[in-house]
Order: C-alpha cells, then structure tokens, then sequence
C-alpha cells in the first residue's frame, strides 16, 4: 500500500527543496514529491505544521553488540534510533570479538536485518583486533558489507600503518575514520586539561592530545590522498587544523557530537560520570569554534558516539568510570535547540549535517535524499515539540545521558525506514 504525506514542509538539502509539499511513497521508495499530490489507495499521513526530511543518519554509534549485550544491542540500539528519528547507523567495530574479519560483519548484518528497526551499516577495524599492530583484511571487510574503517576507542598509533591504511583504503573507496587522541598526553586523564579540572582535583586530558594526531593524520591523508574522516572533533585547535586541510584540498571531512556543542568542562562539577567522555568537554572558547566549523561548512556531520555504558559501569568515582555517553535520543532535540533555535545554523544546513553530508561521504546510495527512486527513509519532525527526558523515557538500553531534564525542543514524530513507520509519537515503536 502506499503512503501520502501530506501538508508538510518538505526539506531536502541534496535537492536544494524547502516547501510546503507532499510526498508519495509505494514500494519502499519515494515515488514523487509535488503539491498536492491525490492518490485514493494511499494512507495518509497529515505532516501540518511538521518538517518532512530525509532520515537521520548517525555516522558514530557503538551498539554493543556481540559481546556486550548488557549494554546495548542491535535490538535496542535500533529502537532507541528509530525513537531520535535516526533511519540509518553506522556503526563502530570495539565490539568483543571486534569486527576485524567477514563472519563478525556478517553477524552484525544478519542480526540487524532481523532484530533491526533502522538500516544499520557496519565500520570495520583498521588494524586486526584494534590493535594497531596489523593491517586487518580491508579487501575481505569491504566485500563483507563495511562502509569504513576504524579503530575508534583507540588511535592508530602508529603513523606507518595510518599511511598503509590511508593508501589501500583509497583503492576501495573507503573512508578511514580516525579517533584522535595521543595516549602518551591524555593517560590517566578524566576531564579537559585547564583550571575546572585543577579545581575538581581531576587530572586532565591536554587538547593537544586530540590535536596533535588530527595534524598526523592531516598530513598523511596529505600524502596519501586517502579519505581521512576526523571522529568527534571537540577542539577550537582541531578545527582550525581542518579548516587549513579543506582549504589545501586534502581530502578530509569530519563531525562534531552534540555534547561538543551543547556543553562545556563546567558541568564536570558535581562529578556526574554521564559528562565523562573521549574526548572530553571542552571549554566555552572551543564550544564556539565548533559552532563557527559548523557554520562555515568545516565540520561536515553531527553524530552522536552514542556510547553504553550500565549503571553500575558509571557509578562509580569519576576517575574509575569509563567514558561515554549515550545520545541517539538527543541529537535531533539538541541540534534543534542549540544549533537552529540560536541561529547557529538554519534549517537546512543542520539537517544536511545529519543526511545528505553523512549519506555523501560513506558513499550511502539512494539514502539522505528524498529525491524519487531514492529509499524511503523519512523522518517527520515536530519543530515546536517542547520536552526533556527522564531515564524511563530512553529505549537505549543504558541510560547514561548528561542530558536527562534539559529542556529541549524539536522531536522526532514519525519515523520511517524502508516505506514503513517503526516509531511515531502516537503509538510507540511498530515492529513488523
Ligand atoms: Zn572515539
Ligand atoms: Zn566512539
């Protein structure tokens, strides 16, 4: 049966679209986008008052699965995606046993076509087991189904085998997405380096530490020609490091998360684990520079590093808890109210960030666009939606968020994958 969304304000950054339109979708696909469009065998979905875009897609998402199922798993992490208005994933290979070979890629895809509700693509390690000592078998992780490559949650320390990693990955048209992070500066450290941390008695992560290795991996992607995609940039330095490469024409492109933009080092105080992540927050002065790479097209995505962890992971000390924060339940509210709603960005380009941009750069097809012939990944926003979670609100299966009581607005009404609603603000998660 098809599908008519109608009366909304259709947003399409790839197509240059932002009018009030209605969208036809049959066969898992978007047939046509015209006013008023009339199609009796149609259900219809009334978007008055909405913003019709493509489905979110999250380029930095840990699921957890296999090997830690009692943080998250494909099952759960895709709920509370489908929740945020996220259509697609992507998601990061730390898992245990990391996705280093075909059959872990294999497990990751067969589980989420089964037990998925959002479209998930797997990243595959650089090195075997993340490691950093080996190259892993990109050849072998392409044809298995990975749409990049990375090491996340570890660096590769090793500049010799970053530069073998930027070449070959080149012959496969794959992106390598880098964690930045010199381990030699940030070991031991809890929170950013800086006058917040000497006054918590926290020892610190020194900027240099991220920037330091996003100037590595500038210039062997310089070398190379490969595709460097910087992770989680946090760091007025790093920016301007980016800004400097897109300008020389090294093939780089990189994101932000939410909490980069939406907090600072100062909510450290209180020792609330759920502000402990890598890289750290940052200071007022670096939460402006990302917001001016947003704005001037430096950082290319928004993503989540939706990352896990249990209660009992993060109650503990500050120093002992491990980092990360989920946050696939709070892109699209934080984007809304820190990014548009303070005219950081407007409409389009914020959704760009999380659709057409994300969709470009891995190489998506037929996704982030919701051009005809193109899959019918959708996400209906309300844009004046006023909200803010408790814990019970979350369908990650962990709750560790900064953000649960802060005021947002702009909220995921309906989600749609593949011509199909999986989650609507009226009846909850649908599983088909
Ligand atoms: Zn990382
Ligand atoms: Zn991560």
């Amino acid at each position: 049966m098809n599908m008519l969304i109608k009366n909304g304000r259709v947003m399409d950054p790839a197509q240059k679209i932002d009018n009030v339109l209605d969208v036809l979708v049959g066969d898992g696909k978007i047939k046509e986008i015209k006013p008023k469009i009339e199609d009796s065998s149609s259900t219809v979905i009334d978007a008055l008052g909405k913003i019709v875009i493509p489905g979110l897609i999250d380029v930095h998402t840990h699921l957890r699965e296999p090997g830690h199922e009692e943080e998250e798993t494909i099952a759960t992490g895709t709920r509370a995606a489908a929740h945020g208005g996220v259509t697609s994933v992507l998601c990061m290979p730390n898992t245990h046993p990391p996705l280093d070979n075909a059959p872990a890629v294999e497990f990751v895809l067969l589980k989420a076509q089964k037990e998925g509700l959002v479209n998930v693509f797997p990243i595959g390690c650089i090195t075997k087991g993340s490691a950093g000592a080996e190259l892993a078998e990109i050849g072998v992780l392409k044809k298995a189904g990975v749409v990049a490559l990375s090491d996340d949650g570890n660096p590769v320390t090793d500049s010799l085998i970053m530069r073998r990693a930027l070449e070959y990955t080149k012959m496969f048209g794959l992106a390598v997405i880098s964690h930045c992070e010199d381990k030699s500066l940030s070991k031991n450290g809890a929170m950013n380096e800086g006058y917040a941390a000497m006054l918590l008695g926290l020892r610190g992560i020194r900027r240099q530490s991220e920037e330091i290795m996003v100037s590595r991996d500038i210039m062997l992607a310089e070398l190379t020609g490969g595709h460097l995609h910087v992770a989680h940039v946090s760091t007025a330095g790093s920016v301007e490091l980016i800004r400097q490469a897109k300008a020389k024409g090294i093939n780089v492109t990189a994101e932000t998360c939410p909490h980069y933009f939406a907090l600072t080092e100062e909510s450290v105080k209180g020792y609330n684990t759920n502000t402990k992540m890598k890289p750290p927050l940052r200071s007022a002065k670096d939460v402006e520079a990302i917001k001016e790479g947003l704005t001037d097209g430096t950082i290319d995505c928004i993503a989540t590093d939706h990352a896990p962890h249990t209660e009992e992971e993060k109650n503990k000390e500050y120093d002992l808890a491990p980092f990360g924060i989920i946050g696939l339940e709070t892109l699209l509210g934080l984007v809304v109210t820190e990014l548009i709603e303070k005219k950081v960005l407007t409409w389009p380009e914020a959704v760009a960030k999380m659709t057409a941009n994300p969709a470009g750069i891995f190489g998506l097809t037929g996704r982030g666009t919701l051009q005809p012939g193109s899959i019918a990944d959708i996400t209906i926003v309300d844009p004046d939606k006023k909200y803010s979670y408790t814990e019970k609100d979350f369908l990650s299966k962990s709750k560790n968020s900064p953000f649960i009581g802060r005021s947002l607005r702009g909220k995921a009404d309906t989600t749609i994958v593949g011509g199909k609603i999986v989650w609507s603000a009226k009846e909850g998660i649908k599983q088909y």
